[in-house]
């Protein structure tokens, strides 16, 4: 029955997926808390108004990939394909102007309408942060040294580089958007009809295509840092510098954009050859305009978001799952004893695995399977006793263990 297949593009993760996402989200939240972010949740559900206004009528994801419905009471909602527009929306609906500078951190699904394929999902999942209240340099240097961080605690770093470009301010931005339209224009008939249709509304996307005709055209486009006005220019500076002092490696990319009005100053993307088509893997920049186009107060922001599946996909090793320890009844008396030993050395903090059924040669061949790392064997005889044998299921040695005592002499396996 088809309809109890998976929705295209959406996934289960099994407990092994669910550790290997654990891991970068664990690891991601405990570099960003090094740097004083604090974790946010916001809903995955908006108003579709939140996303229409942050990503502008024109961006891809407004105007093909939104998960958008009405609810029962006619609200329009849609569930969120990223998360600076919810978090800006917080911002200002918690009225927490007062308390700049701001550093969150979040971790969590993402849903985008898009074409399924390796790497990329229509619910997904992102980890990222933003930076709140700071219009220097300074800023942009933070988070983009952030984002290396968690990468190389991931061991990832290696296989991405770090693209850097700036758009510079609103004056220098305009400039380079009026050279790049003369120039678009002037090869219009080599563009795709995609990008035939930005030149007017979103020209500065086009830069942004992955489409082989408008890749060509892009190539030879004029640079955006062609267009800098100096203080723009001088802004810039000190963000490679602040990189440079820090030994971040960069690659400077001059076409490279983020498509949406607000953004300004720094634009960045770590990326990799390793994933296929799918390269991005850390994605940001600068968004000055866009709390004050929400109809906040006039609010820098900068940030990033990764891509949990791409993260791990690029890890390649899934973390072990813990190893448990192994009840192993013998006989009545053990079967009766083994509930509550279970239940106690639980309660201690013990992974116990009860093997249910069968009997001691199947028992221990499953404790096995499961990675145990001992068994507690409960024979009734030694039971009569007050005791156990406890087996390491690495060396097979075996020693008898008060029950009593069976929580300490435990230790070893935590
Ligand atoms: P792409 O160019 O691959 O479509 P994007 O520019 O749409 O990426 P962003 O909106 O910048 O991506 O999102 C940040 C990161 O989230 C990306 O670098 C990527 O790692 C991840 N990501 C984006 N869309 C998807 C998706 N559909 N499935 C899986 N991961 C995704
Ligand atoms: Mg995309």
């Amino acid at each position: 029955m088809s309809k109890l297949q998976p929705v295209r593009g959406t996934r289960d993760l099994l407990p092994d997926d669910s550790r290997r996402h654990r891991l970068v989200v664990e690891t991601a939240r405990a570099v960003a808390e090094c740097y004083g972010y604090g974790e946010i949740e916001t809903p995955i559900f908006e108003f579709t108004e939140v996303f229409k206004r942050t990503l502008g009528d024109t961006s891809d994801i407004v105007t093909k990939e939104m998960y958008t419905f009405s609810d029962r009471s006619g609200e329009q909602i849609t569930l969120r394909p990223e998360n600076t527009a919810g978090v800006a929306r917080a911002f200002i609906s918690g009225g927490l102007g007062q308390r700049l500078p701001l550093k969150f951190f979040y971790a969590g699904p993402m849903f985008r309408y898009e074409r399924p394929q390796k790497g990329r999902l229509r619910q997904f999942h992102q980890v990222g942060v933003e930076l709140l209240g700071v219009a220097e340099p300074l800023g942009d240097i933070e988070v983009i040294v952030l984002g290396a961080h968690v990468l190389e605690k991931l061991g990832v770093l290696e296989r991405t580089t770090l693209e850097l470009n700036t758009l510079g301010d609103r004056e220098s931005r305009e400039a380079y958007r009026a050279k790049l339209v003369r120039y678009l224009t002037a090869r219009q008939s080599e563009l795709s009809d995609e990008s035939l249709a930005r030149l007017e509304r979103n020209p500065m996307r086009i830069l942004d295509s992955k489409n082989e005709r408008d890749r060509a055209v892009v190539a030879e486009a004029p640079s955006i840092p062609e267009s800098l006005n100096e203080a723009s220019a001088r802004f810039f500076q000190e963000v490679c510098d602040g990189l440079d002092r820090l030994g971040v490696r960069y690659s400077l990319n001059p076409h490279l954009v983020r498509g949406l009005d607000y953004y300004c100053h720094a634009a960045f993307e770590f990326t990799t050859e390793a994933l296929g088509a799918q390269g991005a893997v850390l994605a940001g920049g600068r968004y000055d305009g866009l709390i004050e186009t929400m109809g906040g107060p006039p609010t820098a922001g900068v940030g990033w978001a990764a891509g949990i599946e791409r993260l791990s996909m690029l890890r390649d090793q899934t973390p072990p799952a813990p190893r448990p320890i192994a009840l192993v009844p013998i006989g009545e008396a053990g079967e009766a004893k083994a509930l509550e030993l279970a239940h106690k050395l639980r309660h201690a903090g013990y992974a116990i695995e009860l093997g249910y059924r069968g009997n001691l040669s199947k028992r221990l061949k499953q404790a096995n399977k499961l990675g145990a790392a001992a068994a507690i064997l409960l024979g009734d005889d030694e039971l009569a006793q007050g005791s156990a044998t406890l087996r390491d299921l690495d060396s097979g040695a075996q020693e008898s263990v008060p029950l009593d005592a069976l929580a300490d002499r435990l230790a070893r396996y935590r």
